[in-house]
């Protein structure tokens, strides 16, 4: 009896501890019943977005078919708008602004979430069909930062388009339906991989060894060279209509043929491909979709195109066509582009490196994010010395740190793993240097980059509450 009472009263510095260390908390932990409820079914939705988009055309795509659903409508920057009026814009099928005006003048500024709908992936070369040996082939050039041992002896599909010289524009999209066949890069046997494995990991499987396996069996008429490849072309012409050339003028996108899935006994991670960044894609967008009442300042949420090689292009967040619109969005409510920008704050939403206890030598444990401890704040990113990041002023983390709290978002801070061990960048900076206060958020992943990578189910559910908590402060 004694030794209880001892335990329910708290040491002096036990109290003390409480009140002046940092502690991460396990969100599981701190939710109600009814919220894990809300965070399972969340996920639920969330799941159903990965499959349907798996390439940032797709996922384009469906985000503005679920917005005209909720009312979003075109934007157009002569047309005069009021308070809780929904609007995006579409740039090339690739990207998308979302925009819902606040009861704020303009001049305020807005809250602004930005996320990237492209994933690493295995893009086909422009001249890819070849035949060797009686198999037939395409030539690929891989699309952001993989691991090329984990893309080999795995169900690949084949999204994108093909424009042909007539102006018409095919869209392809097949391996996904179970009765569809898929694709694969095939690996050497172990028996025979003696000389492999003495290569370097990442040369284990080199670049211009993804070759896809799409054929085999030759054209049966009469006799010719390329007979596999003359076979499979001619399968392409019957379904599409294309001609060789018409690659030449094409973007087709190999990725994992895998459904998103629950994984573990407790169903508590999504295993999925693509979840850097679609997982801040579908929290930072679902957030401004469902959110009631008319928030105070103007809302956005850009999904963009071509963070993984480095948001070059016009696509991509170092193309001016987020600052055009938010130009648009500034001389359409009677104020100026940089007076709306400089008075902008900004939620940079993209994935951190989880902590992996399998390989705790990459992370430096104080400063990492852990699976189920909420979305990650990260002030700063970049590698070498902080090159490359933007950094938050403390006063803007400060503010962040302090609406989340308020909302009661489960949150943690998170470095990409210790430092001088490589590091990796975000779309931040390229707003920031906008004058815009921005600083990176995020759901910490485990196997980043990978063909199937890990999120916790909480930490989504947290990041769905830290951009409507966002959209709605002052
Ligand atoms: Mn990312
Ligand atoms: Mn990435």
């Amino acid at each position: 009896m004694a030794k209880e009472t001892k335990k329910a009263s708290k040491s002096k510095a036990e109290e003390l501890k409480e009140k002046l260390f940092y502690t991460k908390k396990h969100a599981t932990l701190i939710m109600s019943d009814a919220e894990q409820k809300k965070a399972d079914k969340y996920c639920e939705g969330y799941k159903k977005f990965l499959d349907s988009g798996k390439t940032e055309r797709e996922a384009c795509a469906t985000a503005v078919e679920m917005a005209e659903k909720a009312g979003f409508k075109l934007f157009d920057k002569n047309a005069k708008y009021k308070a809780g009026d929904k609007v995006y814009t579409v740039n090339r099928g690739k990207a998308v602004i979302f925009a819902v005006f606040g009861k704020q003048d303009i001049e305020n500024g807005v809250n602004l979430t930005a996320a990237h709908i492209d994933s690493p992936r295995i893009d086909l070369k422009q001249n890819p069909l070849y035949e060797a040996d009686e198999l037939g082939y395409f030539k690929t050039h891989y699309y952001g930062g993989i691991k090329k041992y984990q893309w080999t002896a795995i169900p690949l599909s084949l999204h994108g388009v093909i424009a042909k010289n007539d102006g018409t524009v095919i869209t392809v999209n097949i391996g996904e339906d179970e009765a569809d066949p898929c694709f694969v890069v095939t690996d050497l046997l172990p028996h025979l991989a003696e000389e492999q494995y003495k290569r370097p990991a990442n040369k284990l499987i080199t670049g211009e060894e993804l070759n896809i396996l799409i054929g085999s069996r030759p054209f049966k008429e009469d006799e010719t060279s390329d007979a596999v490849k003359l076979n499979l072309m001619n399968i392409l012409f019957e379904k599409y209509g294309i001609v060789e050339k018409d690659f030449l003028s094409a973007e087709l996108e190999c990725v994992p043929a895998m459904k998103a899935r629950d994984v573990g006994f407790d169903r508590s991670l999504v295993g999925a491909y693509g979840q850097d960044d679609r997982v801040c894609s579908y929290t930072a967008f679902t957030a401004l979709l469902d959110m009631k009442g008319i928030p105070e300042r103007t809302a956005v949420c850009v999904l963009t195109d071509k963070e993984e090689t480095g948001s070059d292009g016009n696509t991509g967040l170092c193309s001016s066509y987020l600052k055009f619109f938010l130009y648009d969005l500034a001389e359409n409510g009677g104020s100026d582009g940089r007076t709306v920008m400089t008075a902008s704050r900004c939620l940079s939403a993209d994935v951190n490196a989880g902590f992996d206890p399998t390989f705790p030598e990459g992370y430096e444990r104080k400063n990492s994010a852990f699976m189920n401890k909420g979305i990650v704040v990260t002030k700063y990113t970049g590698a070498r010395g902080k090159s490359g990041t933007s950094d938050a002023n403390a006063e803007y983390v400060g503010f962040i740190h302090s609406m989340l709290d308020k909302n009661e978002v489960v949150w943690q801070t998170g470095e990409l793993g210790k430092v001088d061990f490589g590091g990796g960048g975000t779309v931040a900076a390229y707003i920031a240097n906008l004058n815009i206060d921005t600083i990176d958020v995020g759901v910490p992943v485990l196997s980043m980059h990978a063909p199937f990578e890990i999120t916790a189910k909480n930490d989504v559910y947290m990041a769905y509450k830290a951009f409507s908590a966002f959209y709605k402060s002052e």
